[in-house]
């Protein structure tokens, strides 16, 4: 299979006519190997416009989904990211080609392994992994420039917009277990600014400030 091939086709069929503009959030999709991120039994579906499963019954994001919530972002190469929901480690990837230094927390062991283990063999030295619950941030190396959040949330979590930058980015999917919206959170002087995006489906955020298992 040419992956290569597939991911143009990636680009030109499912995220240039949906509006991605950001030259760089289109160079990072074209060039980080999704693939290598899925498990090899959908390896053949890594580039379909879908979600597809990984293990605990989670999903790695579609790569529209992906592609927005970057472009979302606004990364500029300086930037420390947190990122709340591993998974396959894909989203992570892209980000690090886009920013200084990447964390990451997943809730599952297994799948922050995997992901480790991901970014150790095909070269992802600015990505750090844990274990945990990501809705209380990563207090140890806050503040971040740029939080995502890659489950869905039925608030934002107040512990991860004080873990931001003054001027900080946040962009989660919020609403009810179902489906949400993508809100993008602007730490501005004195206030929050919310501007609402993309309805989205994401699998739930389990977590001290999200839902209960
Ligand atoms: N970003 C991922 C990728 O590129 O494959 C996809 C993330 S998947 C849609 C959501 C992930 O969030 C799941 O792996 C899930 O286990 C994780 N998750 C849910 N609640 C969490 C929490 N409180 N802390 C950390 N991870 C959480």
């Amino acid at each position: 299979m040419d992956y290569k091939d597939l991911r143009e086709a990636m680009v030109r069929d499912q995220l240039l006519p949906r509006g991605i503009r950001d030259p760089k959030v289109l160079w990072a999709m074209e060039h980080i190997p999704r693939h290598l991120f899925v498990d090899p039994a959908v390896q053949s579906r890594a580039y379909d416009d879908s979600a597809l499963p990984t293990a605990d019954g989670q999903t790695i994001s579609q790569p529209y989904m992906v592609a927005v919530m970057t472009e979302l972002l606004d990364l500029r190469k300086n930037d420390k990211v947190l990122e709340i929901g591993t998974g396959s480690g894909y989203q992570a990837a892209i980000l690090s080609i886009l920013a200084a230094e990447v964390y990451t927390i997943e809730r599952f062991a297994d799948l922050a392994e995997k992901a480790a283990e991901r970014f150790r063999t095909f070269g992802y030295p600015n990505i750090f992994v844990k274990a945990g619950d990501g809705s209380l941030g990563w207090p140890e190396e806050a503040p971040f420039d740029r939080i995502i959040i890659t489950a869905g949330a039925p608030e934002i979590p107040a512990s991860l917009i004080d873990q931001l930058t003054p001027q900080g980015v946040l962009v989660a999917p919020v609403g009810d277990r179902h489906s949400q919206q993508l809100i993008r959170l602007v730490k501005a002087a004195g206030e929050l600014q919310r501007t609402y995006h993309t309805p989205c489906v994401f699998v739930p955020l389990v977590g001290t400030f999200g839902w209960q298992d």
